[in-house]
């Protein structure tokens, strides 16, 4: 995309992960069906969405005792197994949006549960999406992020499964150093490998966007992490890296001079703001970049 000589690149792998678009959608499809749906917490981590949503109808409700409306929604992070039996116990409707790469991690994990092995989560513990997945090993779970805070291994049989947005290298480098500090306690290893493509997919198209632009915009809200990290890997490459919410808080003098930038989004930002964003940079290449 040209104007005045300033082109504008997107990224090859750019904005809502099919996880998240799924979510969306089921959210969107209930709403025009049914009229109001409260979702456990935001559905995505994006203010734009969660008012587009709002205006259809849905309310973003912290706990089971604050929802008003007659169905509940489970976020793509996926909830325990508590929580569904909480939905039930309530009368309430569900719309379950978990990700069906985050409910194949829960299966995984309360698979292993179930057949005995204590179950290693690689993950942050206080997310949403771990604390569903620590959930569902019934008690027999635990995360962490770093092998050195591992509590004392009493042997047996260890399962490991990783949170779904982390790094898949990052999971295997975890695995290596679990063996190689409790190796001589494990009977039985099982590692299931639950890492999601979708956010190395966005970093490396970015990577690859930097080497061919001068600047570039990373759109998304700054309390999404899967966004801010994406900014932080462009900011790594040395070229100029602005992070912003919308096309409002684009500069003209970011563009001056430039003949060739990049825009890129987080897996919780929407189209229409990145379309937006594309379109002001164009407005600013007319004005003389
Ligand atoms: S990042 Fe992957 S696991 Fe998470 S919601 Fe998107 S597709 Fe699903």
């Amino acid at each position: 995309m040209t104007r005045n000589g300033l082109r504008i690149e997107l990224a090859r792998v750019y904005g809502f992960c099919p996880g998240v678009r799924r979510a969306v959608e089921m959210i969107e499809e209930h709403l025009a069906r049914e009229g109001r749906v409260a979702t456990l917490g935001a559905i995505v981590h994006n203010a734009r969405v969660v008012e587009t949503l709002s205006r259809k109808g849905a309310t973003v409700a912290k706990s089971l005792e604050e929802v008003q409306a007659p169905a509940v929604a489970i976020t793509a992070h996926g909830a325990g197994r508590e929580i569904y039996e909480e939905i039930t116990r309530r009368g309430l409707d569900l719309v379950d949006t978990t990700c069906p790469i985050v409910k194949r991690a829960q299966e995984v994990a309360r698979n292993l549960a179930r057949q005995g092995y204590t179950v290693l989560i690689y993950g942050e513990e206080t997310h949403p999406e771990v604390r569903g997945i620590l959930s569902w090993t019934e008690g027999k779970g635990y995360a962490t992020m770093s092998a050195a805070d591992l509590p004392p291994f009493k042997g047996g049989k260890l399962g490991i499964v990783s949170q779904t947005t982390k790094d898949q290298k990052a999971f295997w480098g975890f695995v290596q150093e679990v063996i190689a500090g409790i190796h001589r306690g494990i009977k039985d290893l099982r590692v299931v490998d639950t890492t999601c493509p979708e956010t190395g997919r966005r970093y490396r198209a970015a990577l690859e966007l930097a080497e061919r632009v001068q600047a570039i915009f990373v759109v998304g809200s700054r309390n999404s992490a899967n966004t801010r990290k994406l900014a932080e890997t462009c900011e790594h490459t040395g070229v100029p890296t602005y992070f912003i919410e919308d096309a409002s808080e684009l500069r003209p003098e970011w563009v001056r001079g430039l003949s060739r930038v990049g825009v890129t989004a987080g897996a919780s930002t929407p189209d229409e703001l990145v379309e937006e964003v594309v379109a002001r940079l164009r407005e600013l290449g007319g004005e003389g970049g």
